[in-house]
């Protein structure tokens, strides 16, 4: 219930704007949020790149409604990516895209031309791409966009989410060789005609998707921060006989930095996913519905302030 309400709010711009105004805000954005700038979010990748562990460069913004936006997203793509190498972030520090800041809901073929030069700075920088799973309406379109990304820059990843009722169906389609699958739960409302309602549907369909991908040629980055899942995981690896080069696991910035490095000590490649930017109150509601706890405390900071 909780859950529902803080991810409506998400898409809800008086609430947006509610929120942002709360002192308590910029707490909470700053455990989950790397910082407004590129400069910031280079200096938590080096440091984070220190501790051993990979990155995913996020930066901020989704659903744009301008082409001016779109482009902006796309150059901010570009400056960041070209400065990883020079950096010495490469091969490291990855980059994560939504289509949607892109400018996919305006014109597909935009979106696809946007990520496709991020896709090329990103090769010539040493590095990847992966595309961010969004709300159920985009899925067939960005798996369309992955096909024609992979038949120049066939690293390029995508992200499946377990709680959709069609992901068995993608990993299978997408479990090939040389492919680079994020498998997460899934962050968006999503109506019972095409996604698990209850969590334990969710995490059920997790594991089937994680044997398809395990025991497929692909490489699987599995993220999720539940424990349960990352111990099947692990068993799953050494069943399907992988060895810890063979997939990684992926977790948000701000989320679990304990077992980060419990994996990292134990061999994993541990990717952490982090954004930056000033676009964050869809992406920090979100990670406020992923925990009851966390929405429990917001909720009383915004109503008490006054
Ligand atoms: C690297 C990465 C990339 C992702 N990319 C996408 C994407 O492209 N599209 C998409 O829809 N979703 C994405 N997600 C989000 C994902 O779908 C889930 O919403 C989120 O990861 C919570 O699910 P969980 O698997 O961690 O399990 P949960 O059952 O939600 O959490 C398990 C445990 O982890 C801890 N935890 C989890 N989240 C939080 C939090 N926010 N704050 C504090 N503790 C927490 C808690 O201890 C919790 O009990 C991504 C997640 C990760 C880790």
């Amino acid at each position: 219930m909780l859950r529902s309400l803080f991810l409506a709010a998400a898409g809800s711009s008086r609430i947006g704007r509610l929120v942002e105004s709360a002192p308590v805000s910029r707490g909470i954005v700053q455990r989950f949020v790397a910082g407004h700038s590129a400069d910031e979010v280079l200096q938590v990748s080096r440091e984070l790149a220190d501790d051993g562990l990979a990155v995913s460069l996020d930066h901020l913004g989704e659903d744009t409604r301008t082409i001016e936006q779109a482009v902006a997203a796309r150059d901010e793509y570009l400056s960041v990516v070209g400065r990883l190498k020079g950096a010495g972030l490469t091969p490291a520090v990855e980059v994560s895209v939504k289509l949607s800041a892109l400018g996919q809901r305006m014109d597909e073929k935009l979106a696809y031309e946007h990520a496709r030069a991020i896709c090329a700075a990103a090769a010539e920088a040493g590095t990847t791409v992966t595309l961010d799973a969004e709300d159920h309406g985009s899925t067939d379109a960005t798996l369309e966009t992955l096909v024609e990304l992979r038949r120049d820059f066939p690293s390029t990843g995508a992200a499946l989410q377990a709680h959709l009722r069609r992901t068995e169906g993608d990993c299978r389609e997408l479990s090939t060789a040389g492919s680079r699958v994020r498998l997460c739960k899934g962050a968006y409302a999503e109506p019972e005609s095409v996604a698990f309602q209850s969590a334990l549907d969710v995490d059920k369909s997790f594991v089937r998707c994680l044997n398809i991908l395990m025991s497929g040629e692909g490489y699987p980055m599995v993220a999720t921060h539940d424990p349960r899942l990352i111990a099947i995981a692990e068993d799953r690896a050494r069943w399907f006989d992988r060895s810890t080069s063979e997939y990684e696991f992926q977790m948000l910035y701000g989320v679990r930095a304990e077992e980060q490095s419990r994996l990292v000590g134990s061999g994993h490649t541990v990717r952490v996913y982090l954004p930056y930017g000033a676009e964050w109150y869809g992406y920090v509601m979100r990670r406020l519905a992923d925990r009851p706890a966390n929405m429990a405390f917001l909720a009383r900071a915004v109503t008490s302030r006054n």
